[in-house]
């Protein structure tokens, strides 16, 4: 559509960043230009109520990215956001786990309060690639007795077929 072609055209790409041989691709752009954004959300948004609703508890965001779209869906539908970080960022008592991702490997965290038992969560990135990072964050929700429905990213890189190792349905905006 017209809207996902103008979306896709703000999307860049940088030949070997943040490494040699990685391909990265950039949402900044996108950001930049407040239309876009607006037409990103609008999209996400419909297709979440046409999916599950208001059965939605809780939209979680993946640091660092995941915390812009994350935050925005959040507000817009009135329920809670909360952050899965790297280690050491969260206070309080959280959870662990290590995720092995396109570059590198994390350990990721979550405030063990933020979500209760039982309740309904969206994962929210900006990018899909090996999928590393979305399966420790499901499971990390799962650890906390709470139903992941969907994990959503605006850019999901179809080479790497990184959401057969994610444990939840996945929805991409974009696909490359
Ligand atoms: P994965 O765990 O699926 O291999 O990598 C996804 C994570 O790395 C996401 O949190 C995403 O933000 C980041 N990432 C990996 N490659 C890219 C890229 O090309 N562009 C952007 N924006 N993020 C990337």
């Amino acid at each position: 559509s017209k809207d996902l072609d103008y979306i896709k055209s703000k999307i860049t790409k940088h030949e070997n960043f943040p490494k040699e041989g990685v391909l990265f691709y950039d949402i900044f752009p996108a950001l930049r230009d407040s239309k876009c954004l607006d037409m990103i959300i609008t999209r996400l948004l419909s297709h979440i109520y046409d999916e599950f609703g208001n059965k939605v508890d809780v939209i979680c965001g993946l640091d660092s990215r995941g915390f812009l779209f994350g935050t925005v869906l959040s507000l817009r539908m009135g329920i809670a956001f909360v952050p899965i970080r790297k280690k050491g960022k969260l206070p309080g008592k959280c959870i662990s786990l290590k995720s092995t991702k396109e570059y590198g490997s994390d350990v990721l965290e979550i405030q063990s309060d933020a979500i209760l038992p039982g309740q309904s969560v969206i994962l929210v990135d900006d990018l899909l690639a090996t999928g590393g990072t979305l399966n420790s964050s499901v499971q990390l929700i799962q650890f906390l007795n709470a139903t992941v429905l969907e994990c959503i990213v605006i850019i999901e890189l179809l080479q790497l077929k990184g959401r057969d190792k994610v444990p939840s349905s996945v929805f991409s905006l974009l696909s490359f």
